[in-house]
């Protein structure tokens, strides 16, 4: 068993690292857990970020990740590179337990373990993301001026990313499983409205093709079981994100699509001295600054907290 520690930090994305550097520069020693596989978070899996302020030509994403890693190091956050396996966060004194069985000892727990977009589950998909293959408008819009793309799904998500990227496409082609779409009625209205979205109904990818890029789309009718080509440079996938909560169930309030519930515009979770940020509570905005923010949010609200005990 580890000496108690004033925080814990599981997760290592813009979130994790900020409350890492935050709550290391207040002198309370954080312990950060940064995940086996996946340490620095999402966009270890991107390409350029020119949207992260401060970066007037942009920063690759993995490039960016280690900047803020070394940061929070700089000012001594211990990282970890594993996994968190179970917690028990009910007591004054929260437990969290890694992948070799080690129990770690905490006053207080910030949870920044962020959500996973859900994936079309075909070859290319992942060898193609950041070439052409892509899980957010906002991020990635604007390197696809005057190209012709796809959006999968038929959610409020799928037609905002489809509205939002006919102001830079060429042409933007929705490809929905069924005959009608899920969105809500103002957000169909203004997809059908749009003169450069045109809809594939019943149909869904049966191949994502090229070898360095994207160069194009293989579709199946659900209905008639025909296979047709759909000529795209940017595939859009907008078919939900399903946020990494599991470790919290029974333990933390989750709404009703499983992300975690806090006290906003604190960072308080139901449970007293443990704060989430990021992903892992945010289906609203999804950005690696909105992301760093509510990290810098919950590591102040972590610092108030152990204050208060003391
Ligand atoms: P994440 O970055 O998802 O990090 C979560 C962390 O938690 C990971 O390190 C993971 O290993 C860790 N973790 C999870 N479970 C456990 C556990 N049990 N134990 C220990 N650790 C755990 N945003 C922008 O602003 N600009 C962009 O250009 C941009 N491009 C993007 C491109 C892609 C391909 C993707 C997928 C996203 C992009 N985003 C972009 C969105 C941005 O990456 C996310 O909004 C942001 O990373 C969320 O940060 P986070 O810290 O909440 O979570």
């Amino acid at each position: 068993m580890s000496d108690v520690r004033n925080v814990i930090i599981i997760g290592s994305g813009p979130a994790g690292y900020t409350a890492a550097l935050y709550t290391a520069r207040a002198s309370l020693k954080p312990l950060v857990f940064e995940g086996a596989v996946t340490a620095g978070g999402a966009l270890m899996n991107t390409t350029e970020v020119e949207n992260f302020p401060g970066f007037r030509d942009g920063i690759m994403g993995p490039d960016l990740m280690d900047n803020m890693r070394a940061q929070a190091e700089r000012f001594g956050a211990e990282l970890i590179p594993d996994d968190i396996v179970s917690v028990d966060l009910t007591g004054e004194i929260k437990t969290v337990t890694d992948t070799a069985g080690t129990v770690h000892r905490a006053k207080a727990v910030i949870v920044t373990t962020g959500s996973q977009h859900r994936k079309l589950g075909l070859p290319n998909e992942d060898l193609l993301s950041g070439r052409g293959v892509s899980w957010c408008a906002t991020c990635d819009g604007f390197f696809f001026k005057e190209h012709d793309i796809a959006v999968i799904g038929g959610g409020d998500t799928a037609m905002e990313e489809a509205t939002f990227l006919s102001r830079f496409a060429k042409s933007v082609t929705i490809v929905h499983r069924r005959d009608t779409l899920r969105a809500s009625k103002a957000m169909q209205e203004r997809a059908f409205g749009d003169p450069k979205i045109k809809f594939v109904w019943d149909s869904e990818v049966a191949e994502i093709q090229g070898d360095q890029k994207l160069s194009g789309l293989k579709l199946r009718n659900l209905k008639t079981g025909e296979f047709s080509e759909l000529p795209v440079t940017g595939l859009f996938i907008a078919i939900g994100h399903d946020p990494r909560t599991e470790l919290f169930k029974g333990q933390l309030d989750l709404d009703e699509e499983g992300y975690l519930k806090v006290a906003s515009p604190s960072t308080r979770t139901n449970v007293t001295g443990v704060f989430a940020a990021g992903d892992v509570v945010d289906h609203t905005y999804r950005q690696a600054i909105t992301a760093a923010g509510t990290g810098c949010a919950a590591a102040l609200d972590a610092e108030r907290y152990l204050a208060a005990l003391a």
